[in-house]
Formats: C-alpha cells, structure tokens, sequence
C-alpha cells in the first residue's frame, strides 16, 4: 500500500481557482514568483514527503516519544529526518526572508503544511511549532530579539515553543498563574507549571526557545494581565553562543491516543531561583502577541485535520479497490467484486473525498485571506480581506477538523474488521486526528469565537458578503445544464438556512447569550457544510469553464472534480437545512436537568 502521495493536483487546482493565488502574487512583496513557481515548490515539497517523511509515520507511532530521567528521546530516524527537512528548508518556507527563512506567503505554505501533517503528523508539531513562534517573534520583538532568536529557528538548529495550558487554565488562559518578576538588569525570573506543551523538551534542536505566558506582581488579572516572555532552555550569551542552562525542566511527559511520538511535556519554571525570560513588547499585552502564534496555529491545526483526513482517504480507496467481497446486486453467484464496487462503500469513499476537498479549499482560501489581509495595497480591500480571515479562522480550525475524525473514523468503516486492527494502520490517523479538535482552543471555544466575536465583525459586512455569495453561485450551478438542478436547489435551501440560523444568532446574541452560546455548535457546523458547499460547487463551475476550453491537460481530473461536488451538493448539502433547528433551540432543555442529577 502506498504510504501517502501529495494531491499536488488538487493543491494547484484550489489555489489557482479558488483560493485567489494570482492575487497574492500580484503583490510586491511576492510578486517574484508565478503561480508555475510555487506549483514547482509543490510538486518538490510533494515528493520529498513522500519518499523521506511518510514511510516513518508507522515506526514513528509504535516506538513514541520517551522521558529518560529529564531528557526527552524522540525515534531514532527524527533526528536526520529534521535534518534533511531543514536543509530542503521546508522548515521555513514562510519564515521572514531577511533572516534566512523563504518568505513565502501564507496560501503557498498551506498546502506544505497538510502535506507534513499527512506525512507524519507527530513530526509535523516541531516544524509547525516553530514556525509559529518565528511569526509571532518577528511580529513584536525587537530588532535585538529578532537577531539573536530568528536566524537560529529559522535554519532548524533551535526550535520554539507555546506555553500557555496550566492545570487551572485550560480554555480559560486568562487564569494563568506563572509569574514573572522583573529583576535589576531588565530580565525577569518566571516560576510556574506549565502543562501539555508540545515538543517541551526533546533531542532535535541544541536550544529550546519557549514563548511563556506569566503574570508580573501588580498585574490586573484575566487576560487583561498576562505578558508574554522568552525563555531559552540554553541562555544565550552575547555572541550568540550557548551559555548556562535555564531554570526550567521537563517533570514528564503525557501518554496519548495519538501523536505519540510528539512529546507533551510538563514543564516546570523555576525550582532553583527562577527561569530567566525575556519581556516581548510591553507587559500586559502577552494575549494580544500570542494570538499571532495562536491564529497561525488555529490555521495549521485545521490544515493538519484535512491532510490526516488525506491520508485515511488514500488507504481506504486502496483498500476498497483490491478488497473482495460480496457479489454486485443481481450478478451471478460466482461474481466477486472489489468493495469499492458496492453502492455503500462508494457513498463512504465520495463522502471522504468531498470532505476532504471542501476542507481543503476552505483552508487555502483562509491562508489567501490572511496575505491579503496583511499586505493588499489597498486600504478598504485589506480591511475586508482581513475581516473574512478572522470570520474563517474558526471555521477552518473547528469545522476542518471535526470533517476530519468524521473521515478517518470512515475510513475504519471501509477497511471493516481490518480497520479495528492496528497493524492495517488506518486505526492510527483516527487516533493522530482525535486530538486535532481539542488544542488550540476547543472546537466549542471556536463556535463560541464565531457567533461571538466573529458573526458581527464590521457590523455584519463580511458574514453578509458570504451568503450574498453563495446565493449568487446557484444561478451559476444551474446553468451548468443537465444533472444539477437538484444541486442548484440544494445550494438555495441551504443558503437559506444558513442565513436564518445567522439572523436568529444575532436576534438571540444581544437579548440572551447563553441562548445564543447554545447553538454556537451546530451553528458554526451549518457555516461549514455550507460554504464548504459553496466552494465544491464553484469548482464545478470553473471545471465547466475549462473543460469549454482547450487547455487543460486533464480533463478527467475536472470531470472528477465536478462528480464529486455534485455528490456533495446533492448528498451532504441538505444536511444544512436539519441544523437549523439545534442552533434556534436556545438554551431551554439544556439547562432542564440540575448538574448534580446528570
Ligand atoms: C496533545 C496535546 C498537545 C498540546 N499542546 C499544547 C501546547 O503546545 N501549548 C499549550 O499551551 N497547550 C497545549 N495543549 C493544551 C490544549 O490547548 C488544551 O488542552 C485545550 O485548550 C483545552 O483545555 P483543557 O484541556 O484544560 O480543557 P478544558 O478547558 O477543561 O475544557 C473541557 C471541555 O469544556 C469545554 N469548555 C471549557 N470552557 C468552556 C466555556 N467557557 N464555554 C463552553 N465550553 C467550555 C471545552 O470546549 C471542552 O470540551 C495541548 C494539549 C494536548 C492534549
């Protein structure tokens, strides 16, 4: 069985139509590579997934992370695993060119980023970990900062970390208890425990640099009170060398589900004295600086959810296609056939596939609306290219990745009793996937971000410009000729649902939030599947267009594209419509049982 091939097709495809690639090239700071550029980067980025990180991802899982007396041990081939990564520097692709990383724009890296996660979704935490904390340093650090950190993540020799999960704050960050305490020369010395965080500690890198969230003496408490500090494992002396270790140790690590070989690790701050961290920017104003690490996140975890997914999907089609079993309906007693022949194994195989495309495109066109948000020369289209980034990021985080376990939980189905037994190796992307949901903020706390804070960005504008949208592209489906009126008609009622479940979330937010709060779930579940929907069927509109035309070297691959949006359209779309009662049921039978009868 194949371990994992990179859907560059598909990659290319979304980004070029639907995630508006030319766009983002247009604009000065990348306009020095085409769109055939960054294909190339992907087709490369592909490969070298494929044969140096995908065949690990097994291995990687049964031998897992250890914790020998303080010290992690990641699998033996991690080591020159991350080398080779780093020397092809798919580390750092997006990481700021002037120091040493490719500068790409966030849309071309998505694509690298679902690859990594397929490939080795445990491996994919280190790269994606740093990365992060490279973003947020180049943010808001200063250039002092930034000289001494950057250049070394950025090459792979030291790797970063996020630090903000305690035992008492978990979703609610704002409960932090580390402090920080400010000293003479300007440092301060953190002391606290900080729980579950990924990549802690471990053999890879020579340093560890952890970005940590603390509270100083005299802080306001909340989030309104949380600075943000870095803490080097190795300090750094003046000439960029390593000097004394820092306060701070891995206590343990976690046993898990999934992502084994990902050390979650309890780190505790400073049992000698104190751990020496650096403030980043001012105090008070860490929550506002680790949300760009956090946002980057939210994206990347939502990627990871659709390449994991990717990958099941790979090996259930395998599996269906060379499985015999059964005898098509009516064939004669000695027919046996594939699986994938059966009517219930192709519904689960369309279902699968679709999911995965729709989350992919959701996720590369937040990636788009991220770039353009930053840099588009004009100031009212960044404002609104900005708008629809932070109205998607919960959708891409929550809705991805919920789409996600429903697809490797699917692919168990079609490998049937097989499926349950780990040696197959289907069973680990379910188990991989399961976590995606719950860090970087819960899938609940997304909803939550969604009708909350999200719903009435810009008064509505941007929510409103979706639905006016997908409205829109109905017309467009229709006439697209036999075969999708149905679709057509689906695309209607579930924009229509969409819209008034939208409505009543704004009605019921203002006059009673935990109302609201209530259906924020199946809310933010409906957004998903519709505009999912919507992006499925507008490639079937572009597959039409370039069908018409003559220059397309695949024509299968776009009559396959249109198939499956119509099996989206026409099979998973009215799902829509049966949401609408959960997210205006308000709060009423949620709350009819006391706690302590449950
Ligand atoms: C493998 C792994 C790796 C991790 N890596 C990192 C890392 O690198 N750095 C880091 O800082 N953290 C990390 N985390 C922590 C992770 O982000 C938290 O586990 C997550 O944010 C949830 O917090 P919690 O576990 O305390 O759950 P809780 O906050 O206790 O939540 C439990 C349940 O209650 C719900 N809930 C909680 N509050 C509310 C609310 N106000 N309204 C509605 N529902 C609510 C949640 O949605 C959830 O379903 C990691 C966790 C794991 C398991």
């Amino acid at each position: 069985m194949s371990e994992y091939s990179a859907p560059v097709r598909d990659m290319r495809f979304v980004l070029e139509h639907l995630a508006h690639l030319d766009d983002v090239a247009s604009i000065d700071e990348w306009s020095h590579a085409s769109v055939d550029d960054f294909a190339a980067v992907l087709e490369e980025s592909g490969k070298f997934m494929a044969e140096v990180v995908a065949p690990t991802n097994a291995e990687s899982d049964r031998i897992g992370a250890k914790w020998v007396d303080g010290e992690v041990v990641t699998p033996p081939f991690f080591a020159d695993m991350w080398r080779k990564t780093c020397e092809a520097g798919w580390n750092s692709v997006g990481a700021p060119a002037e120091y040493g990383g490719g500068g790409m724009p966030t849309v071309a890296l998505t694509p690298l980023s679902e690859m990594l996660a397929a490939a080795n979704a445990s491996f994919s935490m280190l790269p994606g970990l740093t990365t992060g904390a490279v973003e947020m340093l180049d943010a808001w650090a200063d250039d002092e900062q930034k000289n001494t950190y950057l250049p070394k993540m950025i090459s792979g020799e030291w790797s970063g970390t996020m630090n903000l999960t305690e035992p008492e704050a978990g979703s609610d960050v704002g409960a932090l208890r580390t402090a920080a305490v400010k000293q003479d020369d300007g440092s301060y010395l953190i002391s606290g425990t900080k729980i579950y965080i990924s990549f802690g500690e471990h053999d890879l890198t020579e340093n560890i640099i952890h970005l940590v969230l603390a509270r100083t003496p005299d802080a306001p408490p909340g989030t309104k009170g949380i600075s943000c500090f870095i803490v080097p494992k190795f300090l750094v002396n003046e000439d960029g060398s390593l000097g004394e270790r820092n306060d701070v140790t891995c206590v343990s690590i976690e046993h898990k589900l999934g992502i084994t070989s990902s050390p979650t690790c309890v780190l505790s701050f400073g049992e000698n004295g104190g751990a020496v961290g650096y403030l980043i920017g001012e105090e008070n104003r860490g929550m506002k600086y680790m949300f760009t690490m956090m946002n980057n996140a939210r994206l990347a975890v939502g990627i990871a959810g659709v390449g994991i997914a990717d990958r099941a999907y790979q090996h259930a089609v395998q599996w269906a296609q060379d499985r015999v079993q059964g005898r098509p309906i009516g064939a004669a007693a000695d027919v046996n056939v594939p699986i994938i022949e059966h009517a219930d194994v192709r519904r689960m195989l369309l279902t699968m596939r679709s999911q995965v495309e729709a989350s992919r495109a959701l996720s590369y066109l937040n990636g788009a609306a991220i770039d353009l948000g930053r840099r588009h020369p004009d100031e009212a289209e960044r404002e609104r290219w900005q708008h629809l980034a932070e109205l998607l990021t919960p959708v891409t985080k929550a809705w991805s990745t919920d789409v996600g376990v429903e697809v490797c939980s699917t692919a168990i189905q079609v490998f049937g009793g097989m499926g349950f037994i780990e040696e197959t190796g289907i069973a680990q992307n379910w188990r991989d996937e399961r976590i995606q949901p719950i860090y970087e903020g819960t899938n609940g706390i997304q909803a939550l971000d969604l009708i909350g804070r999200k719903l009435p960005l810009g008064g509505g504008a941007p929510i409103n410009a979706l639905l006016t949208q997908v409205k829109e592209l109905a017309d467009e489906v229709e006439a697209l000729g036999d075969g999708w009126a149905l679709s057509a008609a689906n695309l209607r009622d579930a924009t229509a649902a969409w819209e008034k479940a939208t409505w009543w979330i704004f009605e019921h937010g203002v006059q009673d939030p935990v109302d609201a709060a209530a259906g924020a779930t199946p809310y933010l579940k409906l957004f998903g599947t519709v505009f999912g929907g919507y992006l499925l069927a507008r490639s079937a509109v572009v597959a039409a267009k370039l069908l018409a035309g003559d220059g397309y070297d695949d024509p299968r691959f776009l009559e396959d594209k249109q198939t499956t949006a119509r099996f989206y359209c026409e099979q998973l779309l009215p799902q829509a419509g049966g949401l609408v009662g959960a997210v205006t049921a308000g709060k009423q039978s949620l709350f009819g049982i006391p706690a302590d009868r449950f």
